[in-house]
Parts: structure tokens; sequence; C-alpha cells
């Protein structure tokens, strides 16, 4: 639980996820568990897929059937509670916002990491976009495999 130990259960991470079937196409995996004042989720998204609505304090809620895992929400959230993921084959896909030195390299092979900080497996860089459609968030793709797909939450550089 996070007001325990600071992090999301397990219960909770797949409480945001849709059913395994839905992520052969990329979507938009919201962890926003908190009730705050901040909507740019909403606002972002070009296919009005997440709603939060008139009470700016609303957890946001996403219809995954109008999602098309644009990626415009992640760069756009303040609280980078936002990736994509998406199945593809053995491995998943994540789009996740990366705001810390130095920038990964696509076809570089860092430490995947779970949400209480500890390294689960390798992540291959797939790729790097930081530029003016990012809002200069450095935005990056990484896979990893399938088994992780409730696990992984950001990469970390191999020491
Ligand atoms: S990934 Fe794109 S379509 Fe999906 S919720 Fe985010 S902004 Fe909307
Ligand atoms: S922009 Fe991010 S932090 Fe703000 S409500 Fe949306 S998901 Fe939560």
């Amino acid at each position: 639980m996070i007001k325990a130990d600071g992090y999301a259960s397990l219960e909770q991470v797949i409480s945001k996820f849709p059913r395994e079937e839905v992520l052969i196409k990329p979507k938009a995996i919201i962890e926003c568990y908190q009730e705050i004042p901040c909507n740019p989720c909403e606002t972002s998204c070009p296919f009005n897929a997440i709603v939060i609505g008139e009470d700016i304090n609303s957890i946001p809620q996403i219809d995954f059937d109008k999602c098309t895992g644009c990626g415009m929400c992640v760069f756009s959230c303040p609280g980078l509670a936002i990736m994509v993921a998406q199945v593809k084959g053995d491995n998943v896909w994540y789009k996740i916002p990366y705001e810390l030195l130095p920038i990964p390299k696509v076809g570089e092979i860092w430490n995947a990491v779970n949400r209480k900080g500890e390294v689960i497996c390798e992540a291959r860089i797939e790729g790097v976009l930081r530029n003016k459609s990012t809002d200069r968030t450095t935005v990056i793709t990484v896979s990893v495999p399938k088994k992780h797909l409730y696990e992984f939450v950001t990469v970390r550089k191999p020491l």
C-alpha cells in the first residue's frame, strides 16, 4: 500500500491494467492512486480517453477502447505516473518518462527496476525521444520479458 510503505501493492498495480489480451495494442497505464488537484493527463489526450471530470481531485479513469497508446499523456503528467505498455510476443514494450542523466542510448542493455527499486531483469533500450513533440521530456521505450508485466516500472544504468 502506498500510504504504508510508499509504493503500490501488486493488487493496486494490476487494477490499473487492462486484460492482457488488450495489450496486444499499446495502452496507457495510469498509476495515479491518490486524490490530488491535477489534470494534464485528461487535457493532453487527443482521443478523450482519460476522464477526471468536474472535480479536479478525482482519480483519472481511462477508457482503454479509446486509448491508442499515442503517449501524449506520458510526457504531460507532472507526476511521472503514466507509461504505455504493449505485449509483443514474449516481451512487453514500455514507453516511460525518464528524467535522469545520462540518457540511455538505443540498443543498450540497462537494468529493469521494480517499484521497490530492486533490479528484476535486463531491459533493452528500444527507443529514445526528446524533442519539441515531447515538450523536452525524455521518453524512452524499453523491452523486458513478459513475466515482469506488473513489476517493471523504470530502468537504471548498470554499474
Ligand atoms: S496514450 Fe494517448 S490515447 Fe492513450 S490515454 Fe494517453 S494520450 Fe490518450
Ligand atoms: S497528470 Fe499525472 S499526476 Fe496528474 S492526475 Fe493525471 S496521472 Fe495523476
